[in-house]
């Protein structure tokens, strides 16, 4: 066994957070390791937000083309799947290589080592026969597998998680999705508007459950009319191929039949893999807990899903900025002084990073002083369904709020009977929903559900993050006639 190599840093698993933070300290000049056990860039841009989103815009492409008929004449459509699936494989994945990915990031400076990576004792990591030691710290970003069900007979079946719906380059005739969260509503709705039989299994009472009621209800009835069958309540027993085709056997003799079964019941990190016990960390746990500037413990912190934080890209890019910031304070507080490695750039870097983070940073903006690094702050946590119409939601629900006794004040309007809304006619579904501190006179959460509901809920995460007096919220000039203008009517209606 080769003896330790020592490094500054040292990064295990390049998904959107560990890869972000291994490129930005290579960039920093440190001696980044950075090590990758599948694709670099991780489950976003191969089998998770990107082609997703692309099925998307081409799926909404079929549905606005329908909508020419009752708007501007008549049109007809004939959904091909092969464009999508070209577009995915060849634009958005390279055929799933991440050539590109590791050139950016050893053009940076940074070392890649292909393999599975472990904790080995606080300040080392194995890969293999490697060992490296890491001066500065190590990161995890080992993100999230598809959480499987322990439902009887499933593990015998050739079942889809998201990767086989991503990589598809034919549709089957019908498909049975488990699952009616985010994933299984957006990936349901598309497949189903190129024609795919789509029934939706949701073991709640309603799909979307983490959300407001009236979004689960609009996104359901989105579904229903592009033909998806939604059971919700439903108990799975059982699962069966028959060589052709899935059963689900659920509870009260309930049989579901499609030709392809798709699973998208969550995310579950995997702690066992990771060497935790060698550095005395309880690798049972669900996520990996960490700190406000992601510290798991002395030396080590965790990015991205793996924290448990929320599963979304966006929250590892926040998080890795903080990453960044707070080792390359590290650095400099080890090394004694103000910049003694003579990167001032490095300084100037994580500022930049810094301030990207946005007001996570202490009041003033003054967090380029060493020892000043942003804090995690997750009150104002966006997330956007992307489903036709698109859910957007921002900090608390109406629930929430209320289980935290927080005197609430809720405001509600109808997309449809907005301005736009009804210029806009055909697929104007929405609306907005605001959820209020009446005692402190701020907005604690927001959901916009429309056409434009992900980027209607912008303004809404800044009143949410930054804590805007509901006073100047209802005195500041909303654009006509804009979608967002329905938050004017929405703050009106608060009560
Ligand atoms: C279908 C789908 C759609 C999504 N859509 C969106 C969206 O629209 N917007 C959004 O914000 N988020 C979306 N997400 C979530 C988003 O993909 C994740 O939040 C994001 O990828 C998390 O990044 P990460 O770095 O934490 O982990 P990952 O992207 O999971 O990357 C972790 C990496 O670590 C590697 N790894 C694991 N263990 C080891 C090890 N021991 N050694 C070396 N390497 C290891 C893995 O191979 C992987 O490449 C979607 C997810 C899915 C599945």
């Amino acid at each position: 066994m080769a003896d330790p190599e020592l490094v500054d840093v040292v990064v295990v698993g390049l998904g959107v957070g560990g890869e972000e933070v291994a490129e930005r300290l290579a960039e920093a000049g440190l001696s980044v390791v950075g090590i990758e056990r599948d694709l670099v860039g991780g489950e976003c841009p191969y089998w998770g937000c990107v082609p997703t989103k692309m099925m998307i815009r081409a799926a909404n492409a079929l549905a606005e083309a329908h909508r020419v008929n009752e708007l501007a004449g008549s049109a007809q459509v004939q959904p091909d799947w092969a464009p999508v699936a070209k577009r995915i494989r060849e634009e958005a994945t390279d055929t799933w290589d991440d050539k590109v990915a590791v050139d950016r990031f050893t053009d940076k400076g940074g070392r890649f080592v292909r393999g599975s990576g472990r904790l080995d004792g606080p300040d080392r990591v194995r890969v293999g026969d490697q060992v490296f030691q890491a001066r500065y710290g190590i990161v995890l970003g080992t993100g999230t597998r598809p959480s499987i069900p322990p439902i009887d007979g499933l593990a015998d079946t050739p079942y889809w998680t998201n990767h086989q719906a991503i990589e598809v380059e034919e549709l089957p005739e019908s498909l049975l999705i488990l699952g009616g969260g985010a994933i299984g509503l957006e990936l349901g709705q598309v497949f189903a508007r190129f024609g795919v039989r789509v029934t939706v299994v949701e073991a709640l009472d309603r799909v979307l459950a983490i959300e407001e009621p009236e979004a689960s209800e609009i996104a359901a009835a989105a579904l229903r009319a592009d033909g998806v069958t939604i059971s919700t309540s439903v108990k799975v027993e059982r699962v069966s191929h028959d060589g052709q085709h899935f059963t689900v056997h659920a509870a009260g003799g309930v049989q579901l039949t499609a030709e392809q079964l798709l699973v998208v019941t969550g995310r579950r990190a995997h702690l066992d893999e990771l060497g935790l016990e060698t550095v005395d960390i309880d690798a049972t746990q669900r996520y990996l807990p960490v700190d406000e500037r992601m510290h798991v413990t002395e030396g080590i912190w965790a990015v991205g899903d793996l924290t448990g934080e929320g599963a979304f890209t966006h929250i590892a890019m926040y998080q890795a900025a903080i990453v960044v910031a707070d080792v390359l304070d590290q650095m400099r507080r080890t090394k004694g002084g103000p910049d003694p490695s003579g990167t001032a750039s490095v300084v100037g870097g994580a500022a930049g990073v810094a301030s990207a983070v946005g007001g996570a940073m202490s009041a003033g903006g003054a967090t380029a002083a060493p020892g000043s690094v942003p804090r995690a702050d997750y009150r104002a946590l966006p997330r956007v369904t992307f489903t036709d119409p698109e859910v957007g939601a921002v900090g608390l629900t109406e629930k929430q709020a209320r289980e935290r006794a927080i005197n609430v004040q809720v405001g509600y309007t109808d997309l449809t009977s907005s301005t736009r809304g009804w210029i806009h006619k055909a697929g104007n579904t929405g609306f907005i929903k605001l959820v209020a501190d009446a005692d402190q006179g701020v907005l604690i959460g927001a959901t916009s559900v429309g056409p434009a509901g992900g980027e209607v809920l912008s303004g809404l995460v800044v009143a949410v993050h930054a804590a805007v007096p509901l006073s100047q919220l209802r005195h500041m000039i909303y654009a006509y006639p804009t979608f967002h203008r329905a938050i004017e009517d929405a703050l009106r209606n608060l009560k």
